[in-house]
């Protein structure tokens, strides 16, 4: 069966555009977010549009800081501290990648962490791994861990998930999310040795690789909920395709549940971007 993402994202709008109203009634508080793009990276276009559409359709505040390619680091830092600085302000998001003469880190670490509603700030990184109260959590491993408990219900303790890649953005807070749901955590990665045989001891498994139809059936426990974080752009009979990591076709036939490529995780990313701005509104209120 599939896990539909695009369907769980449209009931946390639906909450949040109550949690929205409630904060403009009893705080006269309307959440904004602000999104700084910097260049002309066609994907990062596309993104930030839907951001700023799905921002105003849950009744936020959502606001679009567009820099030419060349900007210096000084003068995005510069706009980082008003943005840090101004009260109409509650989530500040700079669209990744940076042109190559900008450092990424040392932007990261100049939002300020409790308007940092990518979770990418040490600050918040260090919340969520010693499993402190406020930490903002990157949105797409909160998408992940969402769309598991869609199919197996709230209690995940005692589950053995098994994830598949271990970067900052993803695999890693995926990880950290889910041993706090109580499960049993492996991380594979590139050096990984006899992934098959750890992959089909998953009741969970999360693929998040970056390669195509890379998870294969026979690596899947039948029953094990399977949650395909890849976006993976193929051609296919001369078509571009969007797939996922896990092989979908094989795998939906052996597996318990799955998030389908599209339609699965990817809608996530931008609900919970949402939920962590209602969030830090609420906390900066
Ligand atoms: P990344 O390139 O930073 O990390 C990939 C990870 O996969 C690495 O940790 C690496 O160790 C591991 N890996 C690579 N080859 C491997 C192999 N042969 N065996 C085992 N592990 C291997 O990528 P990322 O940013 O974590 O993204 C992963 C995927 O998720 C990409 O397809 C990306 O497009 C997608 N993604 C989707 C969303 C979304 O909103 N749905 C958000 C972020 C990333």
């Amino acid at each position: 069966m599939n896990i539909d993402g695009k369907q769980t994202a449209a009931e946390l709008r639906e909450t949040l555009a109550i949690s929205v109203a409630k904060l403009k009634e009893e705080k006269q508080i309307v959440p904004g977010l602000t999104v700084v793009l910097v260049g002309e990276d066609p994907a990062s276009q596309v993104y930030v549009r839907n951001k700023v559409k799905q921002t105003r359709e849950v009744g936020m505040i959502s606001n679009e800081i567009r820099l030419p390619a060349q900007t210096t680091q000084a003068h995005l830092l510069e706009q980082l501290e008003q943005l840090n600085n101004d009260k109409n302000v509650h989530g500040i998001l700079v669209q990744l990648p940076l042109p190559k003469h900008i450092d990424e880190s040392t932007i990261i670490a100049a939002i300020s962490p409790e308007k940092d509603v990518d979770g990418f700030h040490a600050m918040n990184s260090g919340r969520l791994l010693n499993g402190e109260d406020g930490a903002l959590v990157p949105c797409t491993p909160q998408g992940c861990v969402i769309l598991a408990k869609k199919h197996l219900g709230d209690d995940l303790s005692g589950k053995h998930a098994v994830i598949i890649g271990r970067s900052n953005i993803v695999g890693k807070p995926v990880a950290l999310l889910l041993l706090q749901e109580n499960c049993t955590v492996t991380i594979a990665h590139s050096r990984t040795k006899n992934l098959p045989e750890i992959c089909q001891q998953a009741d969970i498994l999360v693929a998040a690789v970056g390669r195509p139809k890379f998870v294969k059936a026979d690596w899947v426990k039948p029953g094990a909920t399977v949650i395909d974080v890849g976006i993976n752009r193929i051609e296919i009979d001369g078509k571009a395709k969007l797939v996922g990591d896990v092989d979908y076709d094989a795998v939906s036939k052996v597996c318990g549940a799955i998030t389908p490529v599209p339609g699965g995780v990817g809608p996530m990313t931008i609900a919970c971007l949402l939920k962590n701005t209602v969030e830090a509104a609420n906390r900066l209120s």
